[in-house]
């Protein structure tokens, strides 16, 4: 099916792009790769009378080093970019190693960080990461700008704490802690992850401080802070029994449904697994 008519408009700053998505209101939505919005489009689940494309929009792309050591990725990076990004692989190799495994090259090259979040379809890989990396949005609108903890902007399936008019400009991950290791697992039989669980691990003590979140398995990241305080100060083997076994209780009183992507039940069972696959990782 070919998509209702629309007016493309190509901005070459960003006060333009504002302005378009300030004048057009809820009639205009921001176009980066189009993976998720053409598709959309095409199936005429949405309509918008304008589509503001950001391409051309400068200072939106690639990675840069913020004052405080910590990383600012701008929000039309594509997946395919961060994965051979050499300041993304060297400070955060997890989240190279998540990239390069979004999707399929095809979506990879064109789909953009920034599009995954603001889209916020919850079989998603992204968000789980930066969550457990303490991430911070930075987004501009009519009136500014503002930053957002990237535990704060998923609300819900396809649901983000932007407002109208506003674009995500960039993705800021702070100066890691000394010693941090931190892993991602996914695992789906779809293109997308049934189940995510992202596993940060800072030395403490003769043990290790936990920072886990589960993604994909309801409509936002959920942190699992009773599977960090059964894993606190734990050596490496304990800390990783410990998360599978407390994990696989949590992961039951998670709302969890049924969905193609597979039962509530399978879904629980992948989340015990997967803690114990990154924490393993972790420790490696
Ligand atoms: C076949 C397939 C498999 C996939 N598998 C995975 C997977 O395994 N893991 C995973 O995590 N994801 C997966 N995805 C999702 C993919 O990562 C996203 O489609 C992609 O990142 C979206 O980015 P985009 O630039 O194409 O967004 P677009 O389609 O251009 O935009 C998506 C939404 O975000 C808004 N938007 C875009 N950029 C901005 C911005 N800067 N500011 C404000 N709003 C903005 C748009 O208005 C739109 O509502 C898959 C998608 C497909 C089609």
């Amino acid at each position: 099916m070919l998509p209702r008519r629309f007016e493309l408009h190509r901005p070459t700053t960003m006060a333009e792009a504002l302005n378009l998505l300030a004048g057009f209101g809820d009639e205009a939505a921001p176009y980066a790769g189009g993976t998720e919005l053409l598709v959309a489009l095409k199936a005429r689940v949405l309509h918008y009378g304008h589509i503001v494309d950001l391409k051309r929009v400068p200072g939106l792309r690639g990675v840069r080093e913020m004052a405080d050591g910590g990383l600012a990725i701008g929000a039309l990076s594509t997946h395919h970019e961060l994965a051979d990004d050499a300041l993304i692989r060297a400070r955060l190799p997890a989240y190279a190693e998540l990239s390069g495994n979004v999707a399929n090259i095809r979506v990879r090259v064109a789909g953009t960080l920034g599009g995954n979040l603001c889209f916020a379809e919850p079989h998603a890989d992204p968000a789980t990461l930066l969550c457990a990396l303490g991430a911070q949005l930075r987004l501009a609108g009519p009136t500014g700008e503002r930053v957002l903890p990237m535990r704060e902007f998923v609300l819900g399936e396809f649901t983000t704490a932007r407002e109208e008019g506003e674009l995500l400009l960039c993705i800021e991950v702070p100066a890691r802690p000394a010693g941090e290791r931190a892993a991602y697992r996914a695992f789906g039989h779809l293109e997308r992850p049934a189940a995510g669980v992202a596993v940060a691990a800072v030395p403490e003590g003769r043990g290790w401080s936990w920072c886990i979140w589960v993604g994909a398995v309801s409509g936002r990241p959920v942190r699992l802070e009773e599977v960090e305080a059964a894993a606190r100060g734990l050596s490496g083997g304990e800390a990783v029994q410990a998360i599978e076994h407390k994990a696989a209780l949590a992961a039951a009183s998670l709302e969890v449904h049924d969905d193609i992507h597979g039962s509530a039940d399978y879904k629980r069972h992948l989340v015990s697994v997967l803690a114990r696959r990154a924490a393993e990782a972790c420790l490696r």
